[in-house]
This record gives structure tokens, sequence and C-alpha cells, in this order.
């Protein structure tokens, strides 16, 4: 028992590493809502590597979070913001917004996907990490 706790805290210490350069990539912006002033976490982009790795996470608000671990409670309204992430410059955020974007099927979501480009390694991390975003 300790020694998973010791082992989740190794890596939440690792993980907080990353907050700097992650407070300057974001511009202390949620990297897929744009929430400013909030609080921002680290979350780590599936599929989670084994130790921490820079690119896969990304620093996002309390909302996302929640939203992104509990399917049921998603506000299609809140995701809106997946139209503009899904071109972003930064591959974990391309990633897991397109992987985001494919649970809806509003109608935003549909014309979002019509016009939607990714590169082939893009659209492979997303389908990787799909089944556990439903
Ligand atoms: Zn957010």
């Amino acid at each position: 028992m300790a020694k998973g706790r010791d082992a989740h805290q190794a890596r939440v210490n690792e993980l907080n590493l990353f907050g700097k350069d992650l407070a300057r990539r974001s511009g202390r912006k949620c990297e897929l809502c744009e929430s400013q002033g909030v609080a921002l976490k680290i979350f780590e982009v599936p599929p989670v590597p084994k130790s921490p790795d820079f690119d896969h996470c990304i620093f996002i608000c309390d909302v996302c979070h929640e939203q992104i671990q509990s399917p049921k409670q998603r506000d299609s309204d809140h995701w809106r913001c997946l139209a503009q992430t899904v071109w972003s410059d930064i591959d974990a955020v391309k990633a897991l917004s397109i992987a985001l974007l494919n649970t809806f099927t509003t109608d935003w979501a549909q014309d979002t996907r019509e016009i939607l480009f990714a590169e082939p390694n893009i659209s492979e991390w997303a389908d990787t990490m799909q089944e556990e975003l439903r």
C-alpha cells in the first residue's frame, strides 16, 4: 500500500517538474478551453508512458479534467473549444482533441470532423486513446 502511494507521489513530483514549461507554453490558460485565472493541472494524455514524458502532458482546468474522466458528465457546449484545439500545434493537445471530438455527434462536431486534417502519427495517437475516453 505504502509502496503504491510512494510510487504515485514520485510520479507527481516528476510531473511537477514540467509545471514551469507547461505554464509558459499555455500562457497560463487551459490548453483545451482557454479558461484563464483558474487552477491548472497537469494531465497526461493517454496512453500514459511508463515514465513521465513532457510531450504527453497538457495543462488543463478542473472542468476539462473532470469531464474527460467522466464521459457521462460531458457538456457538449463546453467542448465546442475542440473545433479550435483539433488544429493545435501541440501534438498531445491535437491528438486528445481529435479523440474527444469523436465522442460527440452534435452538428458542430460533425462539421469539424469534415474539415479536419491530421498527420498520420496524430490520427494514430488519437485512435489509440479512443476507447479510454468512452
Ligand atoms: Zn479547460
